[in-house]
């Protein structure tokens, strides 16, 4: 009977325990947009509501920016052959934070580069590789400081045979806004996957960062390489390995260099950028992409007003980190030999 008594007594006390630190329960909701699955996972009170909020936000900046949509925004640049194009309030702020980017990375993030990616058949999955004499064309209509913009009337106008895909950016842009609706809407922990850019707010419900982890580019079956630990940051990864097609042996990914508008071939594997705007991670993980391991460096090094640090997979298996995450980036279990060389600013 004492005994009993004893055991009925820890048990309640180990209950309460348990209700002590329980955690809340999530709210998840999933997401087709922007030619992607997205999860949306967030907690605590008003989550349910801000989720719904964030789906309606998510539907409403496809249909802007969609270069397949025909009625889009982007649609009507891209058919306006030189004509001045008003676009809308979801548009244009976007539009503008890509060019600036454009220009910090030195044109290897160029939004204008739509016409060759359409070209390789990026868009419809209708691949072909282009001769040299069409890629040359293509090249020389790549262009982002020839885009005339007007702020008051929300004008764009690109030059005739120019065409714009904000693909290099928009997710970003999106966990972005997300991150401020859901803040606003007074959500606390929270974790949005929109394919390949992951958006934190704040941290894990009990506290302890959210663990990020980074895919091993030279792996089929998508495993993790390493993670990164970060609260309320965007961590997003450009990769060959998320779109491409092989021909004669030869594989053509999605992220093509501005200079020569075929795929970049710049030894890296994958770019994944961390920083607390996602927009700037989004932009830099395609440009660093591009770039290869000493742009990269030096991008780093000269723009500390983007505020943000990478992980470089390069195609040999190493990797490149800043200093930043040195704290922060973990290898798998598994992984512990790979080279790992930590960029720093001395
Ligand atoms: P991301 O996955 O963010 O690296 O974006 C890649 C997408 O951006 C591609 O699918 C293309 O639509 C487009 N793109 C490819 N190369 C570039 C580039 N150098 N600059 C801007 N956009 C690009
Ligand atoms: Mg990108």
């Amino acid at each position: 009977m004492r005994r009993t008594r004893i055991f009925a007594v820890f048990l309640t006390i180990l209950l309460l325990c348990a209700g002590c630190s329980r955690q809340p329960e999530p709210v998840q909701r999933q997401v087709f947009a922007m030619d992607t699955f997205m999860t949306l996972t967030a907690y605590g009170d008003g989550a349910a509501q801000a989720l719904a909020d964030a789906e309606g936000y998510l539907t409403v900046l496809e249909d802007a920016i969609s270069v397949t949509q025909p009625d889009s925004d982007l649609s009507a640049l891209n058919q306006a052959q030189g004509s001045p194009v008003q676009v809308s309030e979801e548009t244009f702020p976007l539009l503008l934070a890509a060019l600036s980017l454009c220009g910090d990375t030195g044109g290897a993030l160029d939004i204008t580069a739509y016409a060759a990616v359409r070209a390789w058949g990026f868009t419809t999955g209708e691949y072909r590789v282009p001769d040299p004499q069409e890629l040359a064309q293509l090249a020389a209509q790549i262009d982002y400081s020839a885009v005339q913009v007007e702020a008051v009337s929300r004008t764009v106008t690109l030059p005739d045979g120019m065409a714009m895909d904000l693909g290099a950016v928009a997710k970003g842009w999106a966990g972005a806004q997300l991150h401020a609706q859901l803040e606003q809407a007074g959500v606390t922990s929270a974790i949005l996957s929109l394919g390949g850019n992951i958006q934190t707010v704040g941290s894990k419900p009990d506290g302890s960062p959210w663990r990020v982890g980074i895919q091993d580019p030279a792996s089929d079956q998508g495993a993790c390489l390493a993670s990164v630990a970060v609260r309320d940051m965007a961590v997003v990864t450009s990769g060959g390995y998320e779109r491409y097609f092989q021909q004669d042996g030869v594989t053509y990914w999605h992220i093509l260099d501005p200079d020569t508008a075929a795929p970049a071939r710049s030894g890296v594997a994958s770019a994944t950028i961390v920083g607390p705007d996602g927009t700037t991670c989004d932009a830099l993980s395609t440009a660093l992409f591009v770039l290869g391991a000493q742009g990269a460096e030096q991008l780093w090094r000269d723009h500390p007003e983007l505020n943000f640090d990478y992980v470089l997979v390069l195609e040999d298996g190493s990797i490149h980190i800043t200093q930043g995450l040195e704290n922060a980036f973990t290898l798998a279990q598994d992984d512990t030999d790979r080279k790992v060389t930590v960029i720093s600013h001395e």
